[in-house]
């Protein structure tokens, strides 16, 4: 099923005007993730979850912890401590 949705957000992300080339964090129409699939941990290449960025980004951090204050990662981390021990990057906030 997480590799249904991740085709899906990819079609989106084409659909979008998204042309892959071989480089990485290049400049790109349209970049949808998939951060978690509740508590399913995965090494596949395709599709690594929980993502890898997840734990050290601010800009994935703050907001997840905004929205979802009590989340607990599958391996036990939680969003919040993770999110206090990780400078904000200067991520501000948009009113
Ligand atoms: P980053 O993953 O560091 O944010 P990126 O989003 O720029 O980098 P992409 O070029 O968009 O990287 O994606 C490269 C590949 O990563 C995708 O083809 C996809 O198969 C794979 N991938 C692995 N795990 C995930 C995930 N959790 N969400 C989305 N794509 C993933
Ligand atoms: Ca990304
Ligand atoms: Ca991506």
């Amino acid at each position: 099923m997480p590799l249904i949705l991740l085709d899906k957000l990819q079609a989106i992300e084409n659909q979008q005007g998204r042309v892959r080339n071989a480089e990485r964090w290049g400049p790109r129409t349209l970049d949808l993730d998939m951060l978690l699939y509740g508590n399913r941990q995965s090494q596949n290449p395709r599709l690594i979850l929980p993502h890898p960025g997840l734990f050290e980004r601010a800009f994935v951090l703050y907001p997840l912890s905004e929205c979802a204050p009590d989340l607990v990662l599958p391996d036990g981390q939680s969003v919040y401590d993770l999110m206090q021990r990780c400078p904000a990057q200067g991520l501000c906030r948009v009113d």
